[in-house]
Parts: structure tokens; sequence; C-alpha cells
């Protein structure tokens, strides 16, 4: 099956952070295959290479940029690049994100003990693990939209798309500042919709439902690759009982993309979870 679907991209530079990884890497290839010239940026500079050559193994326009979305000086080394071989960004998905153990607690719920026991409680919370977490969701999606996002100004049809999650509806236990995060991601996609709607630049967020990805996996499945606690909780959760398929994101992707089909949408975030944020559990 064609990833993009028949839409239309072509003539537009798409710039997408975290693209070396799972679900970003699979936005940089339909984007491309739908006709637009992709800046993949991620941290990992081999990542992001093999993406970029495999658009262009595919027939597609790409170019890789080594890019720390934290760090506002590489973000605009990586912007003038991409001016002078691309072109004005047109549009920009605010991929890179994720979680860090540091900011986890190890148990779901607190009891009595757990202050002295040798598990991570929240009153052990690590401050800096909090803070990398929260910087790396929030920071660097406001980071590049400063740099990336001025192209938009007086351009027709540019769009931002970011990625949130499950965790800002409700928060997931163990993940305090990964949920705290990612609500502040979809606050943030309201915010940015209101501020730049006289200017025509919509934003826009998803939130994927559980898609196995380099980031979760460990969480997901033990070592020998039998599923963990936490993938049948999730699971039971999600009424359609599996995890996405990466795939399964391309249609609100591109939907959201798609000047003709959402020109009148700004500051909407779409789950995509089988379900998941429907279902009370009961
Ligand atoms: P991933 O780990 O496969 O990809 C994340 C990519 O971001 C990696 O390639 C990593 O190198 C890059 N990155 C990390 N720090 C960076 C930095 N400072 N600068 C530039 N790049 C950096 O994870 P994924 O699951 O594909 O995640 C993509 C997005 O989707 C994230 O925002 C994540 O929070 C979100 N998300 C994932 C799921 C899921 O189930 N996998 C669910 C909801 C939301």
């Amino acid at each position: 099956m064609s990833l993009s679907f028949g839409t239309d991209l072509s003539g537009k530079v798409a710039v997408v952070t975290g693209a070396g990884g799972v679900l970003c890497g699979m936005f940089a290839k339909t984007i491309a295959e739908a006709g637009a010239k992709v800046a993949v940026l991620d941290l990992n500079e081999e990542a992001a290479g093999k993406v970029a050559d495999e658009i262009v193994a595919a027939g597609g326009i790409a170019k890789a940029y080594k890019t720390n979305v934290l760090e506002r000086a590489s973000l605009e080394e990586t912007h003038a690049k991409v001016l002078a071989e691309l072109g004005p960004c047109d549009i920009l998905i605010n991929g890179a994100g994720g979680n860090n153990a540091r900011a986890n607690t190890t148990k779901e719920y607190f009891e009595i003990g757990d202050i002295e026991a040798d598990t991570v409680s929240f009153f052990d919370l690590d401050q800096s693990g909090v803070e990398f977490v929260f910087n790396l969701n929030f920071i660097g999606t406001l980071l590049p939209t400063q740099i990336f996002a001025k192209d938009m100004v007086e351009r027709k049809g540019c769009t931002i798309l970011n990625v949130s999650s499950m965790n800002a509806f409700t928060p997931l236990t163990k993940i305090p500042a990964y949920s705290g995060a990612k609500a502040a991601i979809s606050n943030f996609t309201q915010w940015l919709a209101v501020h730049f709607s006289k200017v025509g630049i919509r934003v826009n967020a998803m939130a994927p439902g559980f898609f196995v990805t380099k980031q979760n996996e460990k969480l997901l499945f033990n070592e020998d690759g039998t599923p963990t606690e936490r993938t049948a909780k999730i699971l039971a959760a999600t009424p359609m009982e599996r995890f996405g398929e990466a795939e399964e994101l391309n249609g609100t992707l591109l939907y959201l993309l798609n000047n003709e089909a959402s020109g009148f949408v700004t500051g909407v975030v779409i789950p995509v979870d089988g379900g998941f944020s429907a279902y009370s559990g009961v």
C-alpha cells in the first residue's frame, strides 16, 4: 500500500525533528512519498542519514541534518543549511521527544515503607531527570518552532504538527514528568494555534496510543521477548487489544498537513489509539 494515500505535498519543504526514530522516520518517508522535500533532523546523525538515504533510494528528496532540538545554535545552523539546500520551511513536525528512566517511579502506587525501601518513590525522583524530560519534550518543541516557523510568516499553507501522547489526557502511572511534559505539548499546541491564527499557520497535534519503538521497547517486552506486566495492562486498556502499527498514524499525519482536507482545523490533538482514551476500563 502507498504510504501517502495519493496526497500531494509537492513543492513543500518539510522539517521533521526526531526523524531518525521509529515514528518520525516513517513520517519523513510518508511526506517524501507525498512529494515534499524533507529535512531529516536528529541528534543521532547515523539514524538521520539512514532515513534520508532510504528516501533518496525510493526516489524522494531528503537531506539529513545532525541537530539538537535543545540547542538554539544547532537549530540555527541547520535552519541556514535547510534554507540554502531545500528552501524555506512549509511544514514542521516536532517529533523529537521521549521519556527517561531517571524521571520514573519504580512502583505505580506509594505505600508505607517505600521511603526506606530500595525503590524510587515520588520522594526520590531525580530533579535533573525530570528537567531532562520536560526540556526534551517541551523546549524541544518550542525552540524548533521559534527557528523554523519564522519561514512560515507571510507564506501561505504552512502547518506545524506536534506529537503529544495518551499520557497528556490522563497521566500514566510511574511517568509523571513525561505525562506532564506531553500535557504541556497539547496545551502549547492550542496556544500556538490561537497565536498564529491571524497569519494562517495551522498548528495541530496527534496523540499516538501505544506503538512499540526504541524508547519504550524495554518497558513493553522482557529480554526474552515475552510481554511485561505493563504490556498486559496496556492491552487490557486498549479496546482494540493490540499495539498500533506506525503506518496507522499516516492518515492523521496527512490529513493534518493537507490544507485542502484540514484547512479550517487548528489547535486540535487527535488520538490514534485503538480506543485507549475513550475507554474507562469498565
Ligand atoms: P524514538 O526513540 O524511536 O525516536 C525519537 C528520536 O528523537 C530518536 O531518533 C532520537 O535520537 C531523537 N532525539 C532525542 N533527543 C533529541 C534531541 N535533543 N535532538 C534531536 N533529536 C533527538 O521514539 P518514537 O516512539 O518514534 O517517538 C517519536 C515521538 O512520538 C516522541 O515525541 C514520542 O514522545 C512520541 N510518542 C511515542 C509513542 C510510542 O508509543 N512510541 C506514543 C506517544 C507519543
